[in-house]
């Protein structure tokens, strides 16, 4: 690892024990969503990690779920958000679920298919992004009785507000979604709503299954925190060379900040080519030997600056932290996200191809 100028390390146990405990505290079947890479966590090693443990996996495109079929996944596979006609196909043939959310897609994976396939149909009941509207749902599921290689094995919808303090919009979208089921036989589907937020706060939101992504990974979505979760994900950047400004003197592009008095700088091995945003220009900060450092002037595309202390023992080539944990200090996700005026989705998922994916596996914590 010494040798990476930047590097994710990926604790597996933790998302395991993440996943175990959303399942003990739903007591509800496990559709792990693992889209965009897994939030960033690298989605060959987190399913493997999962294995046993969820019962579905969600991902986002066809080309995702491919992805899966390859590194050898056999649990079900659905994809969240399939509609392009073309895909049909590529969609029977690596035995993914799609989603519906119309009769024409239907109609043609029902033309294409040579055996049954299961589908999932998403029921838009306010979100109003994707899937068939509310008060046409039971219709077009009593459509698709007709296509004799379809069988419709879940049902499900997507909330808009489940991670405010108000929920009083979530409870509106659940009792649309329940009047769309009372019209119809659900034996033996899978009938889901939950996101993280409503896995962690919404009971009434669970359904048959919960179909969580953030919380997976130890981050929390909103203030409800009834679960312990453990941060799977920490990020480190090498310190590539130290130097000194002085009076007066400016740092990095636009030299935007003057150094107020001599100063100590260090060059940190990380930049917005690797997905470190460039909105913490002049306000992030990074873990050195253990304290807050922060970054002074533009964060750069491969580089950032820091400011150090006088006294600061540190050397080219000592680690950064710039989301977890060192010594006593930590900086999450959160506060990251915080700081760049953004959410941990997006940091976690804008971490760049660039930086290896470091894995500590589930067995090397003694769990299995
Ligand atoms: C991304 C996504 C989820 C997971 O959301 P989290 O907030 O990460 O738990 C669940 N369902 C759908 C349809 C999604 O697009």
């Amino acid at each position: 690892m010494d040798a990476y100028r930047t590097h994710v390390e990926i604790n597996l146990g933790a998302i395991r024990r993440n996943a175990e405990a959303i399942k003990t505290f739903t007591g509800k079947r496990l559709i792990a969503v693992v889209k965009a890479d897994a939030y960033g966590h690298g989605v060959t090693s987190v399913t493997e990690a999962l294995q046993g443990i969820a019962d579905m996996f969600a991902v986002a495109t066809v080309e995702e779920g491919i992805k899966l079929r390859q590194a050898g996944v056999r649990e079900p596979i659905l994809v969240l958000f399939s509609s392009l006609p073309n895909q049909a196909s590529l969609i029977i043939e690596h035995g993914l679920v799609p989603t519906i959310s119309d009769w024409e897609f239907a109609n043609r994976l029902n033309a294409v298919a040579s055996n049954t396939i299961s589908v999932h149909v998403n029921i838009n009941t306010g979100m109003n992004r994707y899937g068939v509207h509310w008060t046409e749902a039971a219709q077009l599921l009593h459509r698709l009785k007709t296509l004799d290689r379809l069988t419709v094995e879940g049902l499900f919808t997507h909330l808009a507000t489940a991670d405010e303090a108000d929920k009083s919009y979530v409870f509106a979208q659940i009792e649309r979604f329940s009047s769309v089921l009372k019209k119809i036989s659900n034996s033996g589907r899978w009938v889901h709503a939950a996101n993280s937020a409503a896995t962690l706060a919404i009971r009434e939101a669970y359904f048959d299954a919960v179909r969580p992504g953030l919380s997976l990974y130890g981050i929390y979505p909103a203030s409800e925190r009834p679960i312990t979760l453990e941060p799977a994900l920490t990020w480190k950047a090498r310190i590539g060379w130290i130097g000194s400004l002085s009076e007066g003197e400016g740092v990095s592009y636009g030299l935007t900040y003057k150094a107020p008095h001599q100063t100590r700088v260090a060059m940190v091995q990380v930049g917005y080519g690797d997905g470190y945003p460039r909105a913490l220009s002049n306000v992030g900060e990074v873990l050195i030997g253990g304290v807050r450092r922060s970054i002074i002037g533009r964060v750069c595309m491969d580089v950032s600056v820091v400011r150090l202390e006088p006294t600061d023992n540190v050397s080219v080539g000592d680690a950064a932290v710039l989301i977890g944990k060192q010594g006593d200090a930590e900086i999450t996700v959160d506060e990251l996200a915080a700081r760049a005026g953004t959410i941990s989705y997006e940091i976690l998922t804008q971490i760049g191809i660039r930086v290896p994916r470091i894995f500590k596996h589930a067995s090397a914590n003694g769990k299995t």
